[in-house]
């Protein structure tokens, strides 16, 4: 028996029937507020938003349920002023204090109320996260985080008002359910219902007694936590309100139920959670028994909350926020009750390191006869150099590649060719796929020279489901499918199960007894839950079971040895091992479209590059003071995509020295020290194009550190820069006055600097006449223009293959790298006879492995494919389509600003207001976070870092680029 509320002895609880009217006298009468008061949903109690003469809320007055008594509401007064005292950081909703100087005010006479209790709490700003849509893994986080602090802090709490016995009560969770199940859908609903809260009683039953017990909220849900933001954009929650179901129960409910909530949001799966789990664990560590009920009363949860809302909608028809709920709460069950309870307990336990390795099987050889020196293991992993021959030109890996390396490997001499146990499977991986696809197999595949026999590897009994046998016998269930099952009934080990035919596979499978049947293949996501379930079969063909995979964290050794200013894409960044064409692969079997490499112009691992570097390498690899073919047929082949007079080259490794060598030249060439470059560019890392850039995202010093020779002129920016609209012709009136005010001062410049498009800042046409304008008056002052095209040029603009054609002008100097080598450190400036010439004056140029056989062989390849592929001609077929179809999405989502650029060379802007243009900075941080969960690598660029810098590799399809815009839509519709 409880002393409070006990709510099998009460089942029916309608909210208190106050209106707005009366909620606005009790404020005056009580509180001496004169206010007005906005009623709000909720399910047992009263709730009014209250508002001042502004209408802006500043408080929630509470009229409890009159079923709950004083010293309830006492124990929840008490516990949110303990919070708010042990954990600073946090907002807590406690209760103001009225005219009499209480926390609570005790009212007769409203309504039929005999004694309504009513308390006025403080309004926290931020907003809940009900209706934010998608929730990110730094936000569920965030949600742990706070459960715990909540949990840690109510550790010691100790109140009468405790001792109740709610519906949220998760230790009467089976019996609510049972006792409710009859409001709610129909009966395949309702059957649904009572089985689910069977099964996740079934395993939290066996563990009640080691479960600690403790003061918990146990609502803190996305609708009880305020968000603020954060100083990095993410509204990560840091205020409770709502203490109303506080209880004595078990410690890790406040964990599932907060978590339970995170179901109910668009692109959420089981395993969205435990990020949750993680981050609470790490303020208050869980116990391996609590471990192994989260997920359980999580799902105990979901069918707890349907139940009682159907009950509620049964009792309190009108209330429109009982049965506004419903929807949102069968998501969360369908999502609960999509994954095996078992599977997804093993998934927490690995994520909180408690899995233990399951010991290896062992038994009578499955087939008979074999010898196992004969085996061959297929590597099918990302890794594996097997697909170094199978992907297909233009084209990904083709359907029956697994069985193309099987026959190949039986004609090395293989007797039987096995694949690998829990090792993701490129094969698997479709090329576009917004889900984590199924790539980890649970069992192995055989592939048999000759026609073998499978034999019981333990005595059992046989049952065979059309060509699959299950063998169950001792401690383990043994299945193979793909074979002429010739078994019926008992059998002892050794004994003949089926026949497997030459050339095919067949699939075998291992299980403990009574562990749920397995999927062929899982998810990454899903592997550790699924793999502790199954066990590896290769120990019966007497090899060695699969090691589990090495935890060592390649981030933290990255930290250890390479400098940290390197720095890298993403917080948690997949490991990439692989690439093909537009597509980048992670040794977890994840494909991703890549949308932002720019240098891998022709796609990545181009065989017709791979090849050339290969026999290059074989045949020789020296420096340019030799005398060989290729660097001057690479020259030519340069000077031959140029207009006159750019007519002579210099050979270097990458774009910094490229840039930094025009740089240079211009110097010798004029006599002269003084550049001019505009803002917000970025030219490179060396001294002397580190000095001309003044890019802030890349260095946020960079303005006031310039030195005195380096003069930037305004950003030539139409978007958000100084003059926009039909004001941009004034950037060239301005860059133009600079360059007469320097030479008036004596100081004429060597040269002006400047991207041909406008690729750092987010792949913008420079305004109309711009180059024209500002070329004119360095060359008018005997100085040289630089068209810095390391970017935008060499095709990827579609229309033209140099960004100045854009511009009708033609510079005296061009520094052009990255595409150049397809990746291959590979840059060049080309320029004119005479002006090249007029280096000697600062010596010879030389450069160890610029223009070395090896990189001229490249460039040369890079050039033939990209005619031959016709890639400057996809880049504006894909170019366009893509544009016309991400302006179409602009209509759609405010927050797309513009799209810059042309052909490949895209920049999405991203915007979070239309007339101020304020920079989505955070936001695009986070949009490109959630892309890369769906499958598209992504990041901003410009000084605001609020672009998303759209440039994959030339050979980017319809397709591929349709996946970009879907991916993009669907997280400007969902949230991110
Ligand atoms: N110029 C521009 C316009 C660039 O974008 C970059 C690199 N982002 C460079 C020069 C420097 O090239 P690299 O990184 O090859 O040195």
């Amino acid at each position: 028996m409880t002393a409070g509320f006990n709510f099998l002895e009460q089942p029916e609880l309608p909210a208190p029937q106050v209106t707005e009217a009366q909620a606005e006298h009790l404020l005056l009468k009580h509180y001496g507020i004169n206010a007005r008061a906005e009623s709000l949903g909720s399910q047992q109690d009263k709730n009014f938003l209250v508002l001042d003469s502004d209408d802006r809320p500043f408080g929630v007055l509470k009229v409890a349920n009159p079923a709950f008594t004083e010293v309830e509401l006492a124990a929840q007064d008490a516990a949110a002023e303990l919070i708010a005292e042990a954990e600073p950081t946090l907002r807590v909703a406690a209760p103001l204090l009225n005219l009499a100087g209480e926390s609570c005010t005790a009212v007769t006479g409203l309504l039929d109320i005999a004694t309504a209790h009513v308390r006025l709490l403080p309004y926290l700003p931020g907003g809940t996260l009900v209706g934010t849509g998608h929730l990110s893994p730094a936000v569920v986080a965030g949600m742990g985080d706070l459960a715990g602090r909540v949990s840690r802090a109510l550790a010691g709490f100790h109140h009468p008002g405790l001792d109740r016995a709610l519906q949220w009560d998760l230790r009467v969770g089976h019996d609510v359910v049972e006792t409710l199940v009859s409001h709610a859908g129909d009966a395949s609903h309702r059957e649904r219902l009572t089985a689910a809260a069977a099964a996740a009683w079934a395993r939290i039953a066996p563990l009640a007694d080691e479960l600690p017990r403790q003061a918990v909220h146990l609502d803190l849900t996305d609708a009880n936590v305020v968000a603020a933001q954060a100083h990095d954009g993410i509204r990560r929650p840091d205020g409770i309100i709502d203490f109303g179901d506080l209880s004595d129960t078990w410690a890790v409910s406040e964990l599932a139920i907060a978590l339970s909530s995170v179901l109910s949001h668009p692109g959420a799966t089981p395993t969205s959670i435990l990020p949750g789990i993680r981050a609470f664990h790490a303020v208050r560590p869980l116990t391996a028994a609590e471990a192994d009920v989260v997920w359980p009363l999580l799902v105990l949860r979901t069918a707890v909350l349907i139940v009682s809302g159907a009950q509620q909608a049964a009792l309190d028809p009108d209330n429109a926020y009982v049965t506004d709920q419903s929807e949102d709460e069968w998501r969360m069950f369908e999502q609960a009750t999509s994954v095996p309870i078992d599977v997804m307990t093993g998934a927490v336990r690995a994520e909180l390191r408690l899995t233990e390795t399951p010991t290896a099987v062992s038994g009578e050889p499955l087939i008979a006869g074999l010898d196992p020196t004969t085996i061959t293991t297929l590597d099918l992993s990302p890794t594996s150099d097997a697909y170094d021959g199978a992907f297909q030109p233009g084209a990904w890996l083709p359907a029956d590649v697994e069985d193309e390396l099987a026959r190949a490997a039986v004609r090395d001499g293989a007797s039987l060719v096995v694949t690998k146990f829990g090792e993701p499977r490129l094969t698997r991986a479709p090329a576009l796929s917004q889900d984590s696809p199924e790539v980890i197999p649970t069992g192995i595949a055989l592939w048999p020279a000759e026609t073998a026999t499978v034999t019981a590897p333990w005595p059992g009994v046989v049952d065979r489901v059309g060509d699959e046998l299950v063998l169950r016998g001792g401690h383990y269930e043994l299945t193979v499918s793909g074979c002429d099952v010739t078994a019926a009934g008992d059998v002892e080990a050794g004994a003949p199960l089926a026949s497997a035919a030459a050339d095919r596979w067949i699939e075998i499978g291992i299980r403990p007894a009574g562990a749920p049947p397995a999927p062929a293949f899982t998810t990454a996501e899903l592997a550790p839950g699924w793999l502790v379930l199954t066990r590896d079969p290769a120990p019966l063909l007497g090899l060695a079971a699969s090691a589990p995979a090495d935890q060592r964290d390649l981030l933290a050794r990255r930290d250890d040895s390479f400098a940290t200013v390197q720095e890298h894409y993403y917080r948690r960044p997949p490991q990439i091992e692989r690439g093909w064409r537009h597509f980048l692969m992670s040794t977890s079997g994840r494909v991703y479209l890549d949308m932002v490499n720019n240098v891998a112009v022709l796609g990545h691992a181009h065989p017709r590059v791979a090849d050339a570097a290969s026999r290059q390498l074989r045949r020789l690899n020296t420096n340019s003071r030799f005398n060989y073919e290729a660097v001057v047929e690479y020259s030519e082949r340069l000077t031959a995509t140029l207009p006159d007079p750019l007519d002579t080259v210099f050979l270097v490794n990458s774009g910094s020295e490229a840039s930094d060598l025009a740089l240079r030249l211009a110097m010798a060439a004029t006599g002269r020290r003084d550049v001019v470059a505009v803002r917000e560019a970025y030219h490179g890392w060396t001294y002397g194009t580190d000095a001309v850039s003044t890019s802030t995202a890349d260095n946020p010093n960079a303005l006031t550190t310039r030195p005195d020779w380096v003069h930037a002129v305004e950003s030539p920016n139409s978007f958000r820069g100084k003059y926009r609209g039909a004001d941009v012709g004034r950037y060239a009136d301005d860059a133009v006055r600079h360059v007469e005010e320097l030479v008036a001062a004596g100081r004429p410049p060597a040269g002006f600097i400047c991207e041909a498009v406008y690729g750092n800042a987010g792949g913008m046409a420079l305004p109309d006449d711009y180059l024209q304008r500002v070329y004119a008056a360095v060359r008018a002052s005997g100085g040289l223009a630089i068209a810095d095209e390391v970017q935008v040029g060499f095709g990827r603009l579609g229309e033209w293959f140099w960004g100045f054609h854009q511009q009708n002008v033609v510079p005296d100097i061009v520094s052009v790298a990255k595409s150049t080598g397809n990746g291959y450190p590979l840059g060049a400036v080309i320029t004119s006879r005479a002006v090249a010439e007029a280096f000697a004056s600062q010596g010879y140029f030389f450069s160890s492995t610029g223009g070395s056989p090896l990189s001229c062989a490249i460039g040369l390849t890079v050039l033939d494919v990209l005619r031959d592929e016709d890639l400057q001609g996809n880049a504006s077929r894909v170019g366009g389509h893509l544009k016309a179809r991400l302006l179409a999405l602009r209509d759609k989502h405010p927050i797309i600003g513009t799209v810059h650029g042309i052909g490949l060379y895209l920049g999405v802007e991203m915007i979070r207001d239309q007339d101020t243009l304020a920079p989505a900075t955070h936001e695009t941080a986070a949009i490109c976070d959630r892309m890369l969960e769906l499958g598209v690598v992504i990041q901003p660029t410009g000084d605001h870092q609020n672009i998303l810098k759209t440039k994959p590799p030339l050979c980017i399809d319809v397709d591929g680029a349709d996946f970009y815009v879907d991916a993009l839509d669907r997280v400007l519709t969902e949230g991110w």
